[in-house]
């Protein structure tokens, strides 16, 4: 029988064993074989903790990271008001939400998103780290710090599935921003409407124009110059924070 990729979802479900959810990054193997071709190699080892999220175990001082938001094991039963659910493409990860609406939702055109997700944009939404409950496969995670391009779990960081490699959301030091499109019902009016975004980031580093009416800030949200919507170019003095700082020391 040839194995096509419908079929190997069905297989895989019942071949996952902890060896295989493993994150190939943390196993010692493949360890050996980096440090082997790069004696100065400053990447993970692996040794951190927060490596060990690839076990079942949750007694060890290592297994701490998943008693804190937003990994928190809640209890069976611990009243946790679902509004949302999601999960990864294999299935391995998956979460509650008990937030109707993200805190903000925002498209990020930044080429660090747009090679990380293979996509034109990253779009995410914001949440505390309290809203989240991961209700299943906090052993199937893997993290990826693009600062320092290492798989430890040093915050910010991208959190994965580390079996289908699915990207569950960015871990930032006080919130989270999860991507909308793994949520079940995403593709609703409903839903739609709820992740609606407020506000593109980094426009000038797109691949595609979107002429949707919404701000386009030249970096960081909130914080820069905004873009015209028609020609795409940065338009200087119009920072929204600098107007603000100015009317403060004008007070
Ligand atoms: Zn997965
Ligand atoms: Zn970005």
């Amino acid at each position: 029988m040839v194995l096509r990729p419908h079929h190997f979802s069905a297989v895989s479900k019942r071949i996952i064993t902890p060896a295989f959810t493993r994150p190939l990054s943390t196993s010692p193997r493949f360890f050996k074989m980096a440090d082997h071709k790069n004696e100065n190699n400053k990447r993970s080892r692996g040794d951190e903790p927060h490596q060990y999220q690839a076990s079942s175990r949750t007694d060890r001082e290592q297994d701490q990271w998943k008693f804190r938001a937003p990994y928190t094991i809640h209890d069976k039963g611990e009243n946790f008001d679902v509004k949302w659910k999601g999960k990864c493409h294999c299935g391995a990860v998956q979460y509650e939400l008990s937030r109707e609406k993200p805190l903000a939702s925002k498209y990020c055109h930044c080429t660090t998103c747009q090679r990380m997700h293979g996509a034109p944009f990253q779009w995410a939404a914001i949440f505390h780290k309290e809203d989240i409950n991961f209700t299943n496969g906090h052993h199937d995670l893997g993290w990826y710090d693009p600062t320092a391009k290492s798989t430890t779990h040093h915050l910010p960081c991208k959190v994965q599935c580390a079996y289908c490699r699915t990207p569950i959301m960015d871990e930032g030091r006080n919130m989270i921003l999860l991507f909308p499109t793994l949520i079940e019902g995403i593709n609703t009016k409903k839903g739609r409407e709820a992740f609606a975004a407020q506000c593109h980031m980094f426009y000038p580093q797109r691949v595609v124009d979107i002429k949707d009416g919404l701000p386009k800030f030249s970096r960081l949200a909130d914080e820069s110059d905004l873009c015209d919507e028609e020609t795409g170019e940065v338009m200087e003095g119009t920072n929204p924070k600098k107007d603000k700082e100015k009317e403060k020391k004008k007070e």
